[in-house]
């Protein structure tokens, strides 16, 4: 039996983005960071991802990845690198821009395209620290999405613990030899280029002054991808194993200075938890949105399930919606005033480690409870909200998991005087 046949009134609405919530909360009056140049290229961004990505990602999901075809066609729109200086081989757009991207594609439910990654996360740092020489050697590629970029911190034996990295350059002449596995890499088994973090300093007495940043090819002599990860959520996401086994890298492999890569890594991290929250914020949207829509055509006790009465006070069920949207709202006028503050370059780590824990913390709480009001269809697959409540769980987790984010959170008030 069809989903859609237990459901008098019809099959639910499918997500429709031009109704997302992310019009509603503009709506309401509380979305002002962004202009009307920024609006119609959202309007843009929203094609694309309904006819490029919609379509295809539960393929995709099988695959365990997605197409590089994919990759090309968003870098022919001007999608990648859009916050790279374009004077850098960037598209050069703003960091609202930018944003902009990162929620399309939480609006339409598709965790597949590691583009945020890819374009905020690895670019910024080679735009930061690396040469002239990586800078041209790269960034067209990676705008054009013909190279696709992975970050690779974490090992099988260091997450949260940065002090735990094995992975080890040793300088030999003017080369590097690397030699280490890194896990749980994001693009890992489609990277074209990893940017790999290893100890150069064994006799460093913290990470601190031991660690550096290493740009690795595909295709490099000792470099193998493991397995595809399969996971609980971010299906059509390639996750991998990394081995690196007596890899020899030229000197101009390395990004920036040698032993100052854990600043590199404090430095650039705000911005990936800033992105992780604005995922976290759009898919709470999303799956509001998509709750409304199920509780006002989906039927029980002759009435549909909004209008159900529940509780000793007689509430309809539709007002336990209303928490949520109460606490969407809010934490949606935080993650654009951090949205703001970084588009001025402002955003502290310890706000950015707020954001990053609240929104997080908001979209699991949300994905529970609009789950819960699917009820068994909820549970299924080929809704939407259970795929958004699977792609949900691993937002506290990476990223600097939401532990470490309270830590973080927790340093200037110790600090301050
Ligand atoms: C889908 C996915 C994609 C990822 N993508 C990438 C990627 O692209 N690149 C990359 O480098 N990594 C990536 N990661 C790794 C991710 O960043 C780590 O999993 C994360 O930092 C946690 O590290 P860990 O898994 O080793 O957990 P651990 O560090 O072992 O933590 C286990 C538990 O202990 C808690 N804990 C640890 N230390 C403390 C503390 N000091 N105080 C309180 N609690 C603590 C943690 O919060 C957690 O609950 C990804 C992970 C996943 C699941």
């Amino acid at each position: 039996m069809q989903y859609s046949q237990t459901l008098e009134g019809g099959t639910p609405a499918p997500f429709r983005p031009e109704t997302s919530m992310a019009r509603t909360m503009m709506d309401i009056g509380t979305r002002r960071i962004f202009s009307e140049e920024h609006d119609l290229f959202r309007e843009n961004v929203r094609r694309f991802f309904r006819e490029e990505v919609v379509p295809y990602h539960a393929e995709w999901e099988k695959a365990g990845q997605v197409s590089r075809e994919l990759w090309e066609k968003a870098g022919a729109q001007g999608l990648l690198g859009i916050y790279t200086p374009a004077e850098q081989g960037g598209v050069g757009g703003d960091l609202l821009s930018a944003a902009i991207v990162w929620e399309e594609q939480m609006y339409c439910n598709c965790s597949g395209p590691g583009f945020s990654l890819h374009s905020e996360i690895v670019m910024p740092y080679i735009s930061h620290y690396g040469s002239q020489a990586q800078t041209e050697r790269y960034f067209p590629q990676m705008t054009a999405g013909k190279c696709i970029g992975a970050i690779a911190m974490t090992e099988p034996g260091a997450g949260s613990d940065l002090q735990g990295v094995k992975t080890y350059a040793q300088k030999d002449g003017s080369d590097w030899i690397l030699n280490g596995n890194k896990v749980f890499i994001t693009n890992g088994w489609m990277s074209d280029l990893v940017l790999v973090v290893a100890v150069t300093n064994r006799q460093a007495k913290t990470m601190a002054h031991g660690l550096s940043l290493f740009l690795v090819d595909n295709g490099t002599k000792g470099f193998q991808k493991g397995r595809k990860l399969e996971k609980i959520g971010l299906k059509a996401q390639d996750t991998a194993e990394l081995f690196f086994e007596d890899v020899r890298l030229p000197a101009e492999a390395l990004l920036g200075e040698e032993n100052k890569g854990f600043y590199y890594l404090m430095n650039e991290l705000p911005q990936e938890r800033l992105i992780i929250a604005t995922m976290a914020m759009a898919s709470c949207e999303f799956m509001f949105e998509e709750t409304r829509s199920y509780v006002r055509q989906r039927k029980a006790f002759g009435r549909t399930i909004a209008d159900l009465q529940v509780g000793t006070k007689q509430k309809r069920l539709l007002f336990s919606l209303s928490p949520l949207r109460r606490s969407i709202c809010v934490a949606r006028a935080f993650i654009d005033s951090c949205l703001q503050l970084h588009s001025e370059r402002k955003l502290d780590s310890s706000t950015a480690s707020m954001a990053k824990y609240w929104a997080s913390d908001l979209q699991n709480r949300v994905a529970t409870q609009c789950l819960q009001l699917h009820g068994g269809w909820g549970y299924m697959w080929e809704f939407p909200i259970a795929k958004a409540f699977a792609d949900a769980r691993v937002q506290p987790i990476y990223g600097g998991t939401n532990e470490i984010m309270k830590e973080l959170i927790a340093r200037p008030i110790v600090s301050q005087k």
